[in-house]
């Protein structure tokens, strides 16, 4: 196994630190609701049973995202975040739509813009990385997107989650010329980016279509942001990667999930990309 070159400063004190981002979730969220008395690791199998499901040997997609943070929240709420904290696995976070929105024109809550063009952050983005920050060995970017954008927007979310002295940062940028071409398709082919293994890394997505169908296990599919009032995926999905962080497989869990999310019928399945069929809606 490849070591992993960590720059995210050492955490000083875990059990606080995670102690502090639980009480800022719970403040952020307030008025959603959040289950303080559920620890989901002893929820298992987190509501439904888990059977092996050949439905699943495809790419997932989630269907009805309303769904998955019911599900989120009542398995993954707050109080499940960890105070111990081993950080041993890798985030890799796409950017555009899932942290970020680049848009060309102004825009009135813009953190950022110039020339015509303006890049807004997603709610909650600062609390998000620096908790993700405290559970992952790193935290990486990988966008289809250009290196010269990625490098610069990513430059500008370091500045943005540093500016009130917080020394956690986005360690490295994967963008287009790291991505593979699979059936005249961009994939992120995480194997090739960070040669370890697949027990080990978890990429958050808003379109899992980027990633190798043999990672697909590997994906967390989030909803893009579209700037719609109250978005709170970032902050909701802090428990849910936390408890990733620590689990022994990301493969493995993640498989586990999508087969109890194929039965609450809130993801779909397709074996190709390519599949546009009525019963697989298209979100993009
Ligand atoms: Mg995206």
């Amino acid at each position: 196994m490849e070591t992993i070159a960590v720059d995210c400063p050492p955490v000083v004190d875990v059990a606080e630190a995670a102690g502090d981002i639980k009480k800022s979730v719970d403040k952020s969220v307030n008025g959603n609701t959040l289950d303080t008395h559920v620890d989901a690791s002893k929820a298992i199998p987190y509501g439904v049973d888990v059977t092996a499901d050949p439905a699943l040997t495809g790419y997932y997609k989630v269907s009805d995202f309303e769904k998955l943070k019911e599900w989120m929240v009542r398995w993954f709420p707050s109080s499940t975040i960890p105070a111990t904290i081993e950080r041993s696995k890798i985030l890799v976070l796409d950017l555009d739509d899932t942290l970020i929105s680049y848009r060309i024109g102004a825009s009135r809550d813009a953190y950022w813009h110039r020339e015509g063009r303006s890049i807004s952050f997603r709610p909650f983005l600062k609390l998000f990385l620096q908790a993700m920050c405290q559970y992952y060995a790193a935290v990486d970017i990988f966008t289809s997107s250009r290196a010269p954008y990625a490098e610069y927007v990513t430059r500008e979310i370091n500045e943005f989650i540093q500016e009130e002295g917080e020394n956690y940062k986005i360690r490295r940028v994967f963008s287009r010329d790291d991505c593979i071409i699979d059936n005249g398709e961009r994939r992120k082919d995480l194997i090739q980016t960070h040669g370890m293994p697949l027990s080990s890394i978890v990429l958050v997505d808003d379109d899992p279509y980027y990633s190798v169908l043999s990672q697909n296990n590997n994906v967390l599919h989030l909803p893009g942001w579209e700037k719609v009032n109250g978005d709170t995926w970032l902050i909701d999905s802090i428990p849910f990667l936390a408890h990733l962080s620590q689990c022994e497989s990301i493969e493995r869990e993640i498989e586990m999930f999508k087969k109890i999310w194929n039965k609450h019928e809130f993801v779909k399945t397709a074996t190709s990309t390519m599949d546009n069929s009525a019963n697989f809606p298209m979100y993009y």
